[in-house]
């Protein structure tokens, strides 16, 4: 018997997550709800089809887990909490300031209808905060790094498109090599924001717009760019259609720390990722938690759960005896 998908929301993250269920034998795909006119959106699964969302609840009987994929900003604080009353519900939310806040509205509708949500879950947050865990426990006297990239931020190339004179633009975010290299070495390097990242922007003007104040008022952008040495290349549509329409992403999670009885051996953790596909992957990580949630209520969990209460053998297709054939 396969696990029964719905997808709410479709976007970069959503059509993610149709690939990923061709990746997943068990699960399949019942459906996918929108809040566009279901006619303007074309689905890559034949037989499948687009709902309006208001009929989502209707077809609960039919969806094992319900993957909402709405942007963290408005969708998600909105939506998460009123389907986990209906659904089990997998969500990305990465507003990591507003996580508490929005796990316990979540934790109370899905206790309500006896479902299990699991929030916050894609690489940051999510695989990320997990390996960062992992890490402090085992070596709680260390120090934790993070660095991103080299990867578009949505975030930042939003910002840029917001300037007055600017048609569209990609923000990359770089992590500086030798800083990361010292970090790599074991040398507890303390590092300033502009000694961690650099930021490189491509940036299409519209016509007659004033190249030189549009680069100053990048560089100069505070909370954005202000803090990092940033470099801005003026293309053509053609060019930015061309040389980067994808959504790569990635970067390190990395801890130092010492043992021993004068802390004479020092160790160092890396988890690392690089990312050809930011919202596919994140997808692929939803699909796993997906099975989570499905297997958990299946057990009578409800409420609402992070990645750090999901134990590794939930996530997996494989059952706990071939697991355990697999600990070599
Ligand atoms: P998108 O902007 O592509 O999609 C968000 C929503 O916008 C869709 O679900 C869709 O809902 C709606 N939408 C409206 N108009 C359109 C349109 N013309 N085309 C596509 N969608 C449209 O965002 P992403 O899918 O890239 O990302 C969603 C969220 O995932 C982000 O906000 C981010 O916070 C989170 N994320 C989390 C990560 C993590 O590691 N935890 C990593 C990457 C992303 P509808 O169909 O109802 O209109």
């Amino acid at each position: 018997m396969t696990i029964k998908i719905g997808i709410l929301g479709y976007g970069n993250l959503g059509r993610g997550v149709e690939c990923a269920i061709l990746h997943n034998p068990d699960m399949e795909l019942c459906g996918v709800f929108t809040r566009r006119d279901p006619k303007s959106i074309s689905l890559l699964t034949p037989g499948v089809k687009v709902f309006p969302v208001e009929e989502a609840i209707s077809m609960k009987a039919a969806v094992d887990v319900l993957i909402l994929c709405g942007g963290s900003a408005h969708d998600l604080p909105e939506q998460t909490p009123q389907f986990a009353r209906y659904f089990n519900v997998v969500d990305s939310f990465d507003t990591h300031a507003k996580i508490q806040e929005h796990f316990e509205k979540v934790d109370a509708s899905a206790k309500k209808g006896n479902k299990t949500g699991i929030i916050s879950v894609g690489w940051d947050p999510g695989m990320f905060s997990l390996n960062r865990l992992y890490a402090g426990s085992i070596l709680p006297g260390g120090h934790d790094y993070t660095f991103w990239g080299k990867g578009v931020s949505q975030g930042h190339s939003d910002a840029i498109r917001k300037i007055e004179g600017v048609k569209d633009a990609r923000q990359y975010t770089i992590p500086v090599k030798e800083s990361l290299e010292a970090v790599r070495s074991g040398k507890n390097p303390e590092l300033t924001t502009r000694q961690k990242h650099t930021r490189e922007c491509f940036v299409v003007l519209k016509e007659g717009a004033d190249p030189e104040k549009i680069r100053e008022e990048i560089v100069t952008m505070p909370n954005y760019f202000a803090d990092y040495d940033t470099e801005v290349h003026f293309i053509s549509e053609e060019e930015l259609m061309r040389d980067h329409k994808g959504i790569p992403h990635g970067g390190s999670v990395i801890r130092t720390g010492t043992t021993g009885w004068k802390d004479e051996n020092g160790h160092v953790v890396e988890y690392s990722l690089k990312l050809d596909s930011n919202p596919e992957f994140t997808a692929s990580v939803l699909i796993a938690y997906a099975r989570a949630a499905y297997r958990l209520n299946k057990e009578g969990v409800s409420g609402c759960k992070t990645v750090f209460d999901i134990a590794p053998s939930y996530l997996s297709i494989l059952d706990g005896e071939q697991l355990r054939r697999q600990l070599l």
